[in-house]
């Protein structure tokens, strides 16, 4: 996979999609699986921006069943297995505990009668899937069972725990990347650190984008005849008008350093509405292992104008006691957390009906003809990791009706994405270094060891520097330029671990 600029600019494409987060990536295969011929650009790298700093589960929708939304519950399931099925080797079945109590909507009964349910609608989960990635029904377990898989498991006040199966994404960059190559061996070109500038249109149809080359190769035009903006949460900005004001919620996830469980644990937080305007209290939190990690999450917040390190300073202080408050068996306290996750999600206010703080709830696809008169203009603001799949089905079904042709029918759910074992942590050091470089367009040292090789968690310093000596000589860098990449990386990695200042 090149970055080719010249193959990008020198011919018209059918479809020009701006962002590689996974709406972009997804849309970017979906379209080039499909016959089209499809450009992709990122301003950054592929997968570097909110999609980095998902929670990682891909919800089968259980919540959903609470409020009796059957059809959204099933299209998660869908969804869930759909990821199971075309990447095995990045995301597998992650069992998720909850406690069970009382005599309400927690309880015993009420909980067996949810995961019952839920297996009768989720009958068809397994279907097409490897013997280790089938998803086990639903089932009660006794307090005992609850503190093998969790030892610090509150058990006060509970009768056990309720435990399903979900799916986690073990490297959400690299799923991104995978759905990116795939996309480029169909043809599609494309390209990171090429910012979109403007959309072009003449007459009411759209031209394609003025985009800049941010590695120094100055203006580019991409022509396309349909153009679709995935761009996450900047999409509002570049499609302008009424959306780019549109308000968004700040969402928080912490890296603690050490594995806490042997499943997933949703704990409720007891606190209100008025200590929590997005989820309206009483929310779930979830620690969720992986390896010898635990992401924390999620933290909400009105982002509107407010100073993003500020908020990362109250989220991570927040967050860290509601953990302490919910499980204080764990002993968590600010040394055990290693890093932060933070992005923005759009909330309803506007688009939705409901509770205007609230997160949205659904996707965003708008197609620009009849709103700003520009014909094949199309923009996209994704709420999940879990649906870009199905998002970019619908995208991509409209875009193929607005150019007016003829193509294969969306077949993403079933078609396996190019994993590659190259970039696995089997492979050494320098075999994987080389191939990042030479094969999956890392410029930086960032995009090596973030993004492209290890298990996607905060690397060591002494791997970023064994790391940048490799990548360094494939790019003949010179020791000032090493040494800057190196500090660039080890600075990014600090930042995100050293957020939590409690207060004395
Ligand atoms: C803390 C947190 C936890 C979450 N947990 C989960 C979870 O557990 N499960 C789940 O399903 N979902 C989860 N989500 C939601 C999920 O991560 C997002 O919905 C999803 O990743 C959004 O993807 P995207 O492609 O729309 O946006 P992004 O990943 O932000 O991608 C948009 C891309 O557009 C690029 N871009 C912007 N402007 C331009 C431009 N001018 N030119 C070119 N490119 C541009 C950006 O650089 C970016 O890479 C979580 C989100 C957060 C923040």
């Amino acid at each position: 996979m090149q970055r080719d600029l010249d193959r990008l600019a020198g011919m018209e494409h059918d479809v020009v999609v701006v962002g590689g987060g996974i709406h972009g990536a997804c849309i970017a295969w979906d379209a080039a699986l499909r016959g089209l011929r499809v450009a992709l650009i990122e301003r950054d790298d592929f997968g570097g921006a909110t999609s980095a700093n998902s929670l990682r589960i891909v919800h089968g929708g259980l919540r959903y069943l609470a409020r009796g939304a059957l059809r959204r519950m099933r299209e998660s399931i869908q969804e869930r297995s759909a990821f199971l099925r075309i990447a095995p080797s990045l995301v597998e079945p992650l069992p998720v505990l909850i406690p069970t109590r009382g005599a309400g909507t927690q309880s015993r009964p009420a909980m067996a009668a949810a995961l019952a349910l839920n297996d009768q609608l989720s009958l068809g989960r397994n279907r097409g899937l490897g013997p280790d990635h089938r998803l086990p029904r639903g089932r009660l377990l006794s307090i005992q069972e609850c503190e093998r898989l969790f030892p610090a498991f509150p058990s006060e006040g509970t009768s056990g725990g309720a435990l399903w199966h979900d799916a986690r994404v073990r490297h959400p960059e690299r799923l991104i990347l995978a759905f990116v190559r795939g996309a480029v061996s169909r043809g599609a070109a494309a390209a990171n650190y090429v910012r979109m500038e403007r959309v072009t249109h003449e007459g009411g149809a759209v031209r394609g984008v003025a985009a800049t080359d941010l590695l120094g190769g100055g203006p580019v035009e991409v022509r396309g005849r349909a153009v679709v903006i995935a761009a996450g949460p900047w999409t509002g900005q570049l499609v302008g008008g009424e959306r780019s004001g549109h308000p968004q919620a700040f969402a928080l996830n912490l890296v603690v350093g050490r594995r806490l469980a042997e499943a997933a644990v949703g704990l409720r937080v007891a606190n209100g509405a008025d200590e929590d305007p997005i989820i309206g209290g009483g929310r779930f939190v979830f620690l969720v292992p992986q390896d010898d990690r635990t992401f924390l999450g999620t933290w909400y917040a009105r982002a509107d104008g407010q100073d993003t390190g500020g908020l990362i300073q109250r989220g991570s202080v927040a967050l860290l006691d509601e953990f302490r408050s919910a499980c204080g068996a764990a002993a968590l306290d600010e040394a055990d957390v290693i890093g932060c996750q933070w992005g923005w999600l759009p909330l309803k206010s506007g688009r939705e009906r409901g509770r205007e703080d609230a997160l949205a709830e659904r996707p965003c696809v708008m197609g620009h003809g009849a709103s700003d008169g520009i014909g094949g203009m199309f923009s996209v603001e994704g709420v999940k990791y879990t649906g870009a799949r199905r998002v970019a089905e619908d995208v991509v079904d409209r875009v193929v009706s607005a150019l007016g042709i003829a193509v294969d029918r969306c077949r993403t759910a079933h078609t396996p994405v190019d994993e590659d074992d190259v970039g696995a942590a089997s492979a050494s050091l320098h075999a994987r270094v080389r191939h990042a470089v030479r094969d999956e367009m890392a410029v930086r040292l960032s995009d090596v060891v973030l993004r492209r090789i290890g298990s996607g968690l905060p690397p060591a310093a002494e791997a970023v520097a064994a790391a940048a000596r490799i990548t360094g000589a494939e790019l003949g860098w010179t020791p000032p330029r090493e040494q800057a990449e190196i500090e660039a990386v080890m600075s990014q990695i600090r930042t995100t671990s050293s957020v939590v200042e409690l207060p004395a």
